[in-house]
């Protein structure tokens, strides 16, 4: 059966704005994994009479409730015995929790004197599952009442997401049974909608796993889901669907469940004892940009010069000045002499020259806005993508780079170019 899930978060300062509600964040992608839909979610203050309300409302509309916040010895933390009460459930003083928080002073704190309102957090509802809490004191707890399941954790975003993992988690799982699990497969150089073009019957087709495109950056992912017992069950199930679509995008498929086209580039660098440097114009540099995100990447990105002037270009890049006069910054000739030039001038094994027109409006020779060449040079030899793009500066841009991006990962995996 498939259930509805509702998180409550307690907190006057979420309400004032003064943190971002990540808990609810972090329990609505659990309870996705799962495959349990959340429909709400609601925020209320450090109020009981107001969390009684949204309480009331949420039983009406959810099989599962959860809280976050509130839990702690404070007189304001009120969750769990504004839920008690709601559901007719009696708090009783738990002496084994008691214990816990005697030894959490004790071990962890080097304190022996307790204040009396920290054992307020060993009143628990009666009948209830406790959740450890491994990273403080406050447990968090479940219970079930009125064909309803509630399920408490603790406010701290640390403390939060350990219990989602050690205490909702295990839980839920015994209602809902089986899991969600994915793959994500990473496809540069055909768009969404060709990619569900080419895809379209297996799409309408599959139901466990599920196969969905996604558009992201100049990027398209597509998405296998598999409702399975294990990780491994799963597995078997996406294996076929993994196989069709790797078979019919070939090498425009990147990556399975890889970061992003830097973070593949890097690793393929890496992998084939190749160096890399770079010469941008149009980009600016966010070729660059992105290659050094990636922790590591010195080791085989040597460094590149954002050569933006005709006279930069011939300074920083070594692009023969006659090279540029005869043929103008944009042109497949300065986006070699850029790719050569550098690989060069930093003794690396690759080069890439980017130029070309990011706009808004033509260049004054001419050429469209959008018109970008990019070179890769390996050795003496020289591939030039030539693209016209019909996009704003911002995304002109970024496809740009992504291309260069996309060359350096062709090359270096043997596909052509
Ligand atoms: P404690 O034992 O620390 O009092 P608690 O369970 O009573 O924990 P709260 O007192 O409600 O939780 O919140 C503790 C802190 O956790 C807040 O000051 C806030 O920084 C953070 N917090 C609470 N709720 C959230 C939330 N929904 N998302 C992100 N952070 C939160
Ligand atoms: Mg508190």
């Amino acid at each position: 059966m498939s259930y509805i899930a509702e998180i409550i978060g307690v907190g006057t300062e979420l309400l004032l704005g003064n943190i971002v509600n990540t808990d609810a964040r972090d329990v609505s992608q659990a309870l996705s994994r799962l495959g349990i839909n959340v429909y709400f979610h609601t925020v209320v203050g450090d109020n009981p009479e107001r969390l009684k309300q949204a309480v009331a409302v949420a039983r009406e509309r959810a099989d599962i409730i959860i809280t976050t916040g509130g839990l702690g010895p404070t007189y304001d933390d009120l969750t769990k015995q504004t839920l008690a009460e709601a559901f007719g459930k009696k708090l009783l003083f738990d002496e084994a929790e008691a214990e816990k928080i005697r030894g959490f002073f004790r071990d962890r704190l080097g304190r022996l004197e307790i204040t009396e309102n920290n054992f307020r957090q060993a009143m628990l509802p009666e009948g209830c599952v406790v959740f450890d809490n491994g990273c403080g004191t406050a447990p968090g707890c479940a219970f079930e009442a009125d064909g309803k399941h509630v399920l408490m954790l603790p406010g701290p975003p640390r403390e939060c997401r350990a219990m989602i993992e050690s205490g909702m988690l295990p839980y839920l799982k015994k209602l809902a049974g089986d899991e969600i699990f994915s793959h994500n497969i990473h496809v540069f150089g055909l768009g969404e909608s060709a990619v569900e073009a080419r895809l379209h019957e297996l799409m309408e087709t599959s139901s466990n796993p599920t196969l969905a495109p996604y558009a992201k950056d100049y990027e398209t992912m597509l998405r296998v889901t598999a409702r399975a017992g294990s990780q491994r069950a799963a597995d078997e199930l996406m294996r076929p669907v993994l196989e069709r679509v790797t078979a019919a995008l070939g090498d425009l498929v990147y990556g399975v469940d890889t970061d992003s086209l830097e973070n593949t580039v890097i690793t393929l660098l890496r992998e084939r004892g190749h160096t890399l440097a770079a010469a941008e114009s149009c980009t600016g540099g966010l070729l660059a940009k992105r290659l050094t995100d990636i922790p590591g990447a010195s080791r085989v990105f040597l460094g590149g010069v954002t050569a933006y002037t005709n006279e930069a270009k011939t300074k920083l890049a070594g692009v023969p000045r006659e090279t540029v006069e005869a043929y103008g910054a944009v042109s497949r000739e300065t986006a070699e002499a850029l790719a050569q030039g550098v690989r060069e001038k930093l003794g690396a094994s690759l080069g890439i020259g980017i130029t070309g027109v990011a706009g808004p409006g033509d260049d004054e020779f001419g050429n469209p806005e959008g018109r970008i060449f990019i070179t890769l040079a390996s050795g003496d030899a020289l591939v030039t993508r030539s693209l016209d793009l019909y996009y704003d500066r911002e995304r002109i841009r970024l496809a740009a780079a992504s291309h260069a991006l996309d060359m350096a990962r062709r090359y270096l995996t043997g596909a052509p170019l």
